[in-house]
């Protein structure tokens, strides 16, 4: 058996590496699928390890690809894994895990975006991906919206959209990210990905990021009026808030937030925000 795990791992311990798997069936990562594959067992191992202190329950993993992490996942105890996957070459390179999981591991072919991973299994629920850098911040505020559906989610970003998810007000990558994953979830940056640990290696670092769900949200308000007072305000960053937010009512409803109409977006905290997404709904 193997260390971390109660299950009998020999059948995977004994499969050849991903990256001979892939070599042998000659799967190329294809750019359209936003694929850089991580291939070094000890890397995809540190990232399944820092998922929870026990994979129970339902561990979702989007985008397993050639199913470096896949694995990791398995070694390190996890009782059940479903993997959701759009590139439909999965099947073919995650067979001989399939086998060797006997049971734990579930591929679902499909696409990510149109799947409710929050109905998947029986809690307690966890996502860890290394996503598509195309569709990850996408990706994030669909499963924000169900939040308390996951205990954890541990995610592999950009390093500046990790930075922008985990800022707080005053930080420069302050945002609408970071609103509405600060509204409903504590985050954390875990630690840097260099690019040549990619195949392909992309030009930039990337950074695991570990968001953690509330009980409940620190301020009460509707999270998709949240979603579009965001959007607008940050969508013009330098703007005044009552330009940019003037299909909303502009000053009117700044002023009936009490918030001074001359604010940009970034001197308001996820309190304030939370406050217009209020009176929005008035
Ligand atoms: N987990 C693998 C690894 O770490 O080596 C692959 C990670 S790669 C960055 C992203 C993966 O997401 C690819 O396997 C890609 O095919 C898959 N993917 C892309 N778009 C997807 C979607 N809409 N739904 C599900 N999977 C998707």
């Amino acid at each position: 058996m193997t260390n971390s795990s109660t299950h009998d791992n020999s059948a995977i311990d004994a499969l050849p590496s991903v990256a001979q798997i892939v070599s042998s069936l000659d799967m190329r990562a294809r750019k359209s699928l936003g694929q850089n594959f991580l291939f070094d067992l000890n890397l995809t191992r540190r990232i399944a390890r820092n998922a929870a202190a026990q994979l129970t329950g339902t561990t979702i993993e989007v985008g397993p690809g050639p199913g470096g992490l896949t694995r990791a996942l398995l070694l390190e105890g996890a009782d059940r894994v479903v993997a959701v996957e759009k590139d439909f070459r999965a099947a073919t390179v995650l067979e001989s895990l399939l086998h060797a999981a006997q049971g734990r591991l579930e591929l679902i072919e499909g696409d990510a975006m149109k799947t409710p991973l929050w109905e998947i299994g029986t809690a307690p629920r966890r996502i860890v991906a290394n996503l598509p850098y195309n569709i990850a911040t996408t990706l994030l505020i669909q499963w924000l919206e169900h939040a308390s559906a996951f205990e954890t989610m541990t995610l592999m970003f950009q390093r500046e959209v990790a930075e922008r998810i985990t800022a707080q007000p005053g930080d420069s990558a302050y945002g609408r990210l970071s609103i509405l994953t600060g509204w409903i979830a504590d985050s954390t940056i875990l630690f840097d990905i260099p690019p040549e640990a990619f195949v392909p290696a992309p030009k930039i670092v990337s950074s695991v990021v570990q968001i953690r769900p509330l009980e409940k949200p620190r301020f009460e308000c509707d999270q998709k009026a949240l979603e579009n007072v965001t959007r607008l305000a940050f969508g013009q960053r330098r703007k005044m808030l009552r330009a940019s937010l003037k299909p909303l009512g502009g000053a009117d409803l700044l002023e009936s937030a009490d918030i001074d109409p001359q604010c940009r977006p970034q001197d308001l905290d996820i309190e304030a925000f939370c406050r217009l997404a209020r009176m929005m709904a008035l």
